[in-house]
């Protein structure tokens, strides 16, 4: 979005006027101002020949919403606006897109490197299903470059991380890894659903493709499950590595989609092919709710970090809390990446161990009222779940260890409430994880101990 001023020069719209507008102008047969639901399968042709057109990608035009929807659109352009994308791919989730935006690049042989520490989904996803389709997957530990190095090999199709790792507050070193990635030829793929566009915008530092679950913080509302991929438009599709995008596509009567459409060939891959033959399409209402989100993204980011920090400080010096995994703590050792990849804050995600582990832990969830026990996050709600007996219950000892998850891990996703209100709602799950039983003695102990190298602000404890 840039307009030209009267001097000749380009003004760019700043963030926050972006999320409000960016792929929308009032709708030009009934003026009307909100981005309108078009809730249709199908479109009317104007001929034949532009229905020709359209089919074989000549002109760009709506066929059927599977493809392409005006509502679907409005929501695409916005995020790929705000990631600094050449545009955006939406799916009916997450995992949708992550698969499609996969599917898009890779083929049977295969391998993709990525960090071990994902969302649990992610990892089902990557190990089973990558498997099945013969794509061979290795996990390194996310911190340490020469691991990502090594694990490359001439079949390496994709580089895989999150932004903010989930649930220990991993915050990836993007510029590197990208760095790394293109001397091989390999593209970057980064979830940066925990970070959003607002905290962080990974093609800045290199990332190739970009992918949201646009269920969490983009929607913010917790009402709509969505996805999307977005891609920089930069990265060389014909180096040789990828003749599933470069190459004349079979499944697209011959149609070579990257000297086609350049820097949006791999975005008119994933669309016209796989969100096609997938099927996962975001429908036009969630499209619209999740809009209504992104328009307050800046403004929610904002608040879920306030309240974010000032938890994290409370926890730290709390008896009952054996460790907090937080980059917005300065004693963190990802402070300096958060400090240069985070610089607005490490966003509300993030988990504390809790002395007694599993009995302490159910006591606390248990106690709670205003916090949600729940599988979800990026709600405007404050979410609270234990990750080895729930999201990451399928991963094996070793694999939780990874991902750096003990029994008595516990995630939080925080809400926009009234921050006094969610430290009283703790403070009374953590008096019932202590009558739990067994934890006193520790708990006592620890009562006297100091945090090095933490502030700890007055006016949230109590
Ligand atoms: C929720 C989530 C996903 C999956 O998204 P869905 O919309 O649930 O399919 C992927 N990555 C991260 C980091 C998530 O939090």
């Amino acid at each position: 979005m840039t307009e030209i001023n009267p001097n000749g020069r380009p003004h760019a719209y700043g963030f926050d006027t972006r999320a409000v507008h960016a792929g929308q102008r009032p709708d030009p047969y009934t003026g009307a101002r909100a981005v309108p639901i078009f809730q249709t399968t199908s479109y009317v042709f104007e001929d034949t020949d532009s229905a020709a057109a359209y089919f074989n990608l000549q002109e760009y035009g709506n066929t059927y919403s599977r493809i392409m929807n005006p509502t679907v659109a409005a929501f695409e352009e916005r995020i790929g606006n705000l990631e600094g994308g050449a545009g955006g791919v939406a799916f009916a989730s997450g995992l949708a897109g992550q698969a499609a935006a996969l599917f898009t690049m890779l083929q049977p042989g295969d391998h993709v490197v990525a960090s071990s520490a994902l969302y649990g989904g992610s990892v089902t996803q990557l190990k089973h299903l990558l498997r099945k389709l013969s794509v061979e997957l290795t996990f390194v530990d996310p911190d340490d470059l020469s691991l990502w190095e090594g694990a490359i090999r001439p079949t390496t199709k994709a580089l895989f991380g999150e932004t903010i790792g989930n649930p220990g507050g991993n915050v990836l070193d993007v510029e590197p890894i990208a760095r790394l990635g293109h001397d091989h030829g390999i593209p970057l793929v980064i979830d940066n659903t925990f970070a959003t566009p607002y905290l962080c915008r990974p093609i800045e530092w290199g990332a190739d493709i970009v992918i949201h679950s646009a269920t969490k913080f983009l929607g913010g509302h917790g009402t709509s499950l969505g996805g999307v991929v977005v891609e920089a438009g930069t990265f060389d599709w014909s180096n040789g590595r990828f003749p599933v995008v470069a190459d004349p596509s079979p499944a697209y009567h011959g149609l070579a989609f990257h000297e086609t459409f350049g820097m949006y060939g791999y975005l008119m891959k994933l669309r016209a092919e796989s969100l096609r033959d997938l099927g996962g399409a975001m429908s036009p209402f969630n499209a619209f709710l999740l809009l209504l989100g992104v328009e307050t993204l800046p403004i929610r980011m904002d608040r879920h970090v306030a309240n974010a920090e000032d938890i994290a400080r409370f926890l730290v010096c709390h008896p009952m809390v054996e460790r907090v995994r937080y980059a917005g703590l300065e004693d963190s050792s990802y402070y300096p990446l958060k400090e240069k990849y985070l610089p607005r804050g490490a966003g509300a995600v993030f988990s504390f161990d809790i002395r007694g582990g599993r009995a302490a832990g159910t006591a606390l969830i248990e106690r709670l009222q205003l916090w949600s026990h729940l599988a979800n996050v990026g709600d405007a709600k404050s979410l609270i779940i234990h990750p080895a007996s729930t999201t990451h219950r399928q991963l094996g000892d070793e694999e939780l260890r990874a991902a750096g998850i003990t029994a008595g891990t516990i995630r939080l996703s925080v809400g926009l409430e009234t921050l006094d209100d969610l430290i009283w709602d703790l403070e009374r799950g953590f008096r019932a994880a202590r009558a739990a039983g067994g934890t006193n003695e520790e708990a006592a102990a620890a009562a006297g101990r100091t945090v090095e190298g933490v502030e700890t602000e007055p006016q949230v404890l109590r």
